[in-house]
């Protein structure tokens, strides 16, 4: 099994675990070194937070029950007229 060597692998898997491209094996790895690692979730985070910002990453895959529930809320949005 694959060691886990924080910043290294968490650079090098994140923006693939972010867009679901990684296999399940690497996410079951990662998500246990998640689990047990203060420093990387921080990272994570911070990762996280940065892309929404951002709004770059370009291949970002957005669940289609989070899509069909953003439309709604968008949709109730509008509908109020504020
Ligand atoms: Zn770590």
């Amino acid at each position: 099994m694959r060691k886990l060597m924080c910043k290294e692998f968490i650079m090098e898997f994140l923006s693939d675990y972010l867009d679901g491209t990684l296999t399940g094996d690497v996410v079951a790895d990662l998500e246990r070194h998640l689990r047990g690692c203060e420093p990387c979730v921080a990272y994570l985070k911070t990762y996280k937070k940065t892309r929404e910002l951002t709004g770059r990453a370009g291949r970002v895959e957005m669940p289609p029950e989070m899509r069909a529930r953003l439309r709604e809320f968008l949709r109730a949005q509008l509908s109020k007229g504020k």
